[in-house]
């Protein structure tokens, strides 16, 4: 089964795509975790990437479809897999459409409030990718998973984030009527209060 996880900056499609995938037992596939992987290794695609993250603003298509090609080519990602954060326009849906099959888009739609506050108090470990948030019972500033100390990311900085919120509204959200249209679209609403528990739990049942 191939899925994708749609929704705004912050909207837990990270965390559900994580838990989701342990479920299904498929791998995640994150264009956000692998553009930082570049930047980590200081490869050229991470120094061009860099930039546009910062900023709030998203990659270039044609680095983020070929980045993507060339990991899908990969032995492990033959038997389904999860899409976390691709495709971000419609630009790159049309592109995955030439060769992915789709089977269904797991859109989470939170309100615009709820996003501001969930990444303003988001951390995440910079060596092994996890990711937290300051309001969960048992917080500690090191990683749960690896030790290390953790950050704040710096596109997570409450300048950015609005800036990246407007960016989803007009180049992403499009992508939702694309989805719809092809019958493929499956929308969980996620409240304010709605713990990662309870939203993994209305995922599986909609893909039962
Ligand atoms: P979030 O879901 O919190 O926005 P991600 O880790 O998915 O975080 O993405 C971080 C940044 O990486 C985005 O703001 C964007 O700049 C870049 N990025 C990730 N995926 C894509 C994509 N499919 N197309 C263009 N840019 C991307």
């Amino acid at each position: 089964m191939n899925l994708i996880f749609l929704g705004a900056p912050g909207s837990g499609k990270g965390t559900q795509a994580a838990r989701i995938s342990e479920w299904l037992n498929i791998p995640t596939l994150s264009t956000g975790d692998m553009l930082r992987g570049h930047i980590r290794q200081g490869t050229e695609l991470g120094r061009q990437a860099k930039e546009h993250i910062d900023a709030g603003r998203l990659v270039p298509d044609e680095l983020v479809v070929s980045m993507l090609k060339e990991r899908l080519a990969l032995p492990d990602m033959q038997n389904g897999l999860i899409l976390d954060g691709f495709p971000r326009t419609l630009q790159q849906a049309e592109e995955l459409d030439t060769f992915l099959q789709i089977d269904h888009v797991i859109h989470l739609e939170v309100p615009d409030e709820a996003i501001v506050w969930r990444m303003a108090g988001r951390r995440v470990c910079p060596d092994c990718g996890a990711t937290y948030h300051t309001s969960w019972t048992g917080f500690s500033e090191n990683c749960q998973k690896c030790g290390a100390k953790l950050i704040t990311r710096n596109d997570d900085k409450p300048e950015t984030v609005l800036n990246r919120i407007s960016v989803y509204h007009k180049q992403t959200a499009p992508l939702i009527d694309f989805y719809k249209k092809q019958g493929k679209l499956v929308t969980i609403e996620c409240d304010a209060k709605g713990t990662p528990e309870h939203i993994s739990a209305l995922i599986k049942k909609a893909l039962q």
